[in-house]
């Protein structure tokens, strides 16, 4: 790094962005906000629209070389903000709870570093992501046409994640964060009234048996790892104390370590469904949401990204089990070689969605480093 980037000039457009939170798929404003400030750092080419508010920046070297995918995410949540300080949410019940605005400023301070260091070599993108909170920014820029036309060798992302020493590199090799998906079951019956309920058909009881089956489901013997499955909510008929329920409803989270887990787990979801309703003759739907593969690490990229943190004396955090949470980034590593590694917050930092959460700016440093070094080791391996 010959010149530095300007650290006070990042975290002013960090606030800026904290200030002004849009939710996924409505972050207008925002790309607005960060076109205007790449066009000031001069790359090669800055195409907008990608997958919605997408943008993607990027600088050529004049030499042949690897193409490096740095990716960021742009929305906000739907969160109060529970802070006083000056930049302060100025949306009622938006605010940027999960550090979206810190990872953009992190990959401005890259763009302002690559404006004052053009790549020789090859050719970095910097991805700003819309939509990852609900999950359909990350298949949506990857469907784009105007992303489809570019050449991607490798791709690198990173969250920052509290809990863990602030600025620290928090490491995985193979599986960092779970694949994770939402199934809704739908079990239709017939309605009756409440004193002749012989003449209707209830889904109560295959509704408990289908919510008993898919919590112990994860203890059969049949996956490789870890899996889960929560049921987040059931609903049965209505609230009438004079009708049997023709009707019930049960949402639930699955989640896995590894991909081939998820889908055996998918499988017997699926078949404890439509066992029960075969068994009570009802009618069975089920449709899934907000579907997240799991990331999956390259080995050779995690190894590279601990030679750097040790060149430049930054700290590391192992993990020694995946992330139960899911991230979208997950698409991508599905795709093409890549990382994704968290950079910590500090240990007592508030959690990420919680109401008093706040991207800690003396990070930025060293995310905007790890990401530099990053490049140089790829394009410059012999
Ligand atoms: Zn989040
Ligand atoms: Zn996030």
């Amino acid at each position: 790094m010959e010149q530095l980037f300007d650290l006070q000039k990042i975290v002013e457009l960090r606030h800026e962005l904290h200030q002004n939170p849009e939710l996924s798929g409505s972050e207008f404003i925002t790309a607005e906000r960060i076109a205007n400030f790449l066009v000031q750092c001069n790359p090669t080419e800055l195409i907008r629209g990608i997958g919605g508010n997408g943008i993607a920046c990027i600088y050529k070297g004049n030499e042949e070389g690897p193409s490096v995918l740095f990716r960021c995410d742009m929305d906000a949540l739907p969160i109060d903000e529970e802070n006083d300080f000056e930049y302060k949410s100025k949306e009622k019940g938006v605010s940027h709870k999960c550090g979206h605005d810190g990872h953009m400023a992190i990959m401005a301070g890259l763009a302002d570093l690559f404006s004052k260091n053009p790549p020789k070599k090859g050719q970095v993108i910097l991805l700003f992501q819309p939509s990852e909170e609900n999950g359909y920014g990350a298949s949506r820029v990857l469907n784009d046409e105007k992303f489809k036309k570019l050449k991607i060798d490798y791709v690198f992302a990173l969250h920052n994640l509290p809990g863990f020493k602030k600025g620290s590199i928090v490491l995985k090799d193979e599986t960092f964060a779970s694949a994770s998906k939402g199934i809704v079951i739908k079990l239709t019956g017939k309605i009756s009234h409440a004193a002749e309920p012989e003449n209707g058909n209830s889904p109560a009881i295959p509704m408990s048996n289908i919510i008993k089956e898919l919590t112990f489901l994860p203890n059969e013997n049949r996956f490789s790892d870890f899996t889960l499955v929560t049921v987040v909510h059931s609903r049965l008929g209505e609230v009438a104390f004079g009708t049997s329920p023709g009707y019930a409803e049960i949402m639930a989270t699955l989640r896995a370590y590894t991909n081939d887990d998820m889908q055996i787990l998918t499988e017997r979801v699926e078949t404890i469904a439509r066992e029960n309703t075969f068994r009570y003759n009802l009618k069975l739907g089920m449709s899934y949401t907000e579907e997240y593969p799991a990331i999956i690490n390259n080995n050779e990229l995690t190894e590279a990204i601990r030679t750097i943190a040790v060149k430049n004396k930054i700290e590391i955090e192992e993990l020694k089990e995946p992330f139960r949470w899911s991230e979208d980034f997950a698409h991508f590593t599905q795709k093409f070689p890549g990382a994704l590694f968290g950079l910590g917050s500090g240990e007592n930092h508030p959690q990420l969605h919680n109401p008093d959460y706040d991207f800690p700016d003396t990070i930025i440093e060293n995310g905007v480093k790890i990401f530099y070094e990053i490049y140089s080791q790829i394009v410059n391996k012999p």
